[in-house]
């Protein structure tokens, strides 16, 4: 098997440091890894302002090893004020030193408007915050809808990871809320909102939420030239594709090398210790570079079954852990 290349360098693109804590830091800063954290607005965690702060003690303690990504409330949308109080917020980041907003699955799921209606991403709304962020070159970060697997009952779901998460989650566990929007509501409203913005950068995060078949992102991508996604949580959906379908994950990752990027979500919340994150965190990257440098056959607790490794050229290699991030985040390195 495999052991991981240091000397590449590598970004995690996709965490979530809710936690004043530099333990991931430094082992990242030894073995050559560099962190972008994604405020988020999510009920069970911390809140924004909250997030803001952590992350920048944690960056005034380690510099551009780590960059951040803000977000903004949806607590007081609809309120006079909302539109120009969210752009004060995010002026506010980015003068910080945020890359980039985060939009969450809360715009879709959760957030109604008087009549009771569910409000997407296409909504008039944010259409002053959108015209911002494109006027500026700001990124946008979007996690919209959710995996397909969300509108199944959980015994057809196709990996453990979601059948795990959606029983812990019933508020959103589609299956169990048909009266809400569809799977291809969110995705229709996100590419409305980006129809919208030619030259709004965009990535979409969790494989943009078409992760059950590399075909439909490749349709996404093809779409959206100003778009890449991201892999976070999703590689076991790659790895249930490569069960039965090797070649064409294979193909996807050469078509599309310079537009996939590496990030694992982890959430450190301090609920870990020390060490048993950094084991965690090991035990992670190690599967994945497994996956993505060797043909080897192989196994991953969040899939059913065994699965061959992609074992990609090293040049792909390079860009999907490194070179894509820093080029769609334009981060300083
Ligand atoms: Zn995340």
């Amino acid at each position: 098997m495999g052991n991981i290349n240091w000397n590449i360098p590598k970004i995690d693109a996709h965490v979530h440091f809710n936690y004043e804590r530099v333990a991931l830091l430094n082992y990242g800063a030894k073995n050559n890894i560099k962190y972008l954290s994604i405020n988020t607005d999510i009920p069970f965690f911390k809140p924004l302002e909250d997030q803001e702060k952590t992350i920048l003690k944690l960056k005034y303690a380690v510099g551009n090893q780590l960059h951040y990504v803000a977000s903004f409330p949806m607590a007081n949308w609809g309120s006079l004020n909302w539109e120009s109080d969210v752009l004060s917020i995010l002026k506010k980041s980015f003068s910080n030193g945020a890359i980039g907003v985060k939009v969450w699955k809360n715009i879709g799921m959760e957030v109604t408007d008087l009549d009771e209606n569910y409000i997407g991403l296409d909504h008039h709304s944010f259409d002053s915050i959108f015209n911002y962020l494109e006027e500026n070159d700001l990124v946008v970060l979007g996690h919209n809808g959710e995996p397909k697997n969300c509108w199944l009952p959980i015994e057809k779901m196709t990996v453990e990871q979601d059948r795990a998460y959606f029983k812990e989650h019933p508020e959103y566990h589609m299956y169990l809320h048909p009266e809400m929007p569809a799977y291809k509501d969110h995705l229709e409203a996100r590419n409305r909102r980006l129809e919208k913005h030619p030259k709004l950068r965009f990535v979409g995060l969790h494989l943009a939420s078409h992760e059950w078949n590399v075909d439909k992102i490749g349709d996404f991508l093809d779409k959206f030239p100003l778009a890449a996604v991201d892999l976070a949580e999703r590689i076991c959906h790659l790895q249930h594709q490569c069960k039965t379908d090797w070649q064409k994950v294979y193909n996807f990752f050469l078509k599309y090398q310079d537009r996939i990027i590496y990030g694992t979500d982890v959430i450190d919340d301090g609920s870990l210790s020390d060490k048993e994150l950094i084991e965690t965190m090991e035990a992670k990257y190690q599967m994945h570079w497994r996956f993505f440098t060797t043909k080897d056959t192989m196994s991953a607790p969040k899939v059913t079954g065994v699965f061959n490794g992609l074992k990609l050229p090293d040049e792909v290699i390079k860009k999907v852990y490194f070179e894509n991030a820093m080029k769609w985040y334009k981060l300083p390195q």
